[in-house]
This record gives C-alpha cells, structure tokens and sequence, in this order.
C-alpha cells in the first residue's frame, strides 16, 4: 500500500515539474520564426552576396568601371564592362556580373572599390535548384531596385 503512495507521490510531482517547465516556457519570448512567412534581419557583419550601390542624387550606380573589383577577385566571379556615353569623359556602367557559384565572400572586391560602389547584401534566402540562378546581373538588379 505504501508503495502505490509513493508512486502516486512522485508521479504528482513529477507531472507538477513538467508543468512548471511548459509554464515558465510559455510566458518566455519567442526566439523562433514562422520561416518562408517570417525572415530573420541580418546583422550589420552579415556576408551575402554582392550588389552595387546607389548614388543618393542620380539613382544611378556609383561604378567608375575602374575594373579593380574584378582583377582582385581570387576566383574570377565578376565580369564588368562599360562604356562612354557621347560628349563624356566618364566610363558609365553598362553590364556587371556576378557568378555567385565561385564566390568565396572574400571581401576583396569590396575592399578594392574606391568609390564604394559595392557592398554586401543581406541576402540570406537563396536557394534553387539551378545553378544559373545564382548568376546576377547586379545592374539590372540595382535598376529593379530603384
Ligand atoms: S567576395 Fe571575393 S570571391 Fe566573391 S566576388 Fe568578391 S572578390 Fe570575388
Ligand atoms: S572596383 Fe568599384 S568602381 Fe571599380 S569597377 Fe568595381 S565596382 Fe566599379
């Protein structure tokens, strides 16, 4: 007798534990998301691919086509071309690619870009079953944007 006592004893109080745990759990922040529906915000040292940036004033890309970027890359990824516009001194971008599938996240491209022209994306949600898909045009991408 004193040992159904015992194991209704300690069932009670394990079943009071377990309780306790889902409560304290239940009133806790919530810590994950709803993903495809919700996505994480990226830190600011977050490494995704690269895109071009946007001149404040012209909308338009801050690319001098100086072709550093392109020489730094270790892996070759980034093809640029440009050219002048009539009656202009200055190259204007014309076509920017990045072969994403080679990219190492070096940085080096980025670093070797006086103008700031480039930077890193936030862009985590990348996936496909296709390789071309992860080969950008980072112009038409930027026109898109803006
Ligand atoms: S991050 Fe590195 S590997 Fe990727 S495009 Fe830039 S230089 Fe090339
Ligand atoms: S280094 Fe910068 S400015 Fe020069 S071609 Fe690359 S993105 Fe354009």
């Amino acid at each position: 007798m004193s040992g159904y006592f015992t194991e209704l004893f300690t069932g009670t109080k394990s079943l009071a534990i377990g309780l306790g745990i889902t409560i304290k759990a239940f009133f806790q922040p919530v810590v994950t998301l709803q993903y495809p529906y919700e996505t994480l915000e990226m830190k600011p040292r977050f490494r995704g691919h690269i895109q071009l940036t946007q001149d404040e004033e012209t909308g338009e890309s801050k690319c001098i086509v100086c072709g550093m970027c392109q020489k730094a890359c270790p892996t070759g990824c980034i093809t640029v071309a440009g050219k002048k516009p009539e009656g202009s001194k200055k190259k204007a971008l014309t076509r920017y690619i990045l072969n994403f599938t080679t990219c190492s996240l070096c940085g080096q491209c980025v670093e070797s870009c006086k103008p700031n022209a480039i930077e890193f994306s936030k862009d985590y949600n990348l996936a496909s079953f296709d390789k071309n898909d992860f080969i950008f045009d980072l112009l038409k991408r930027l026109k898109e944007k803006s």
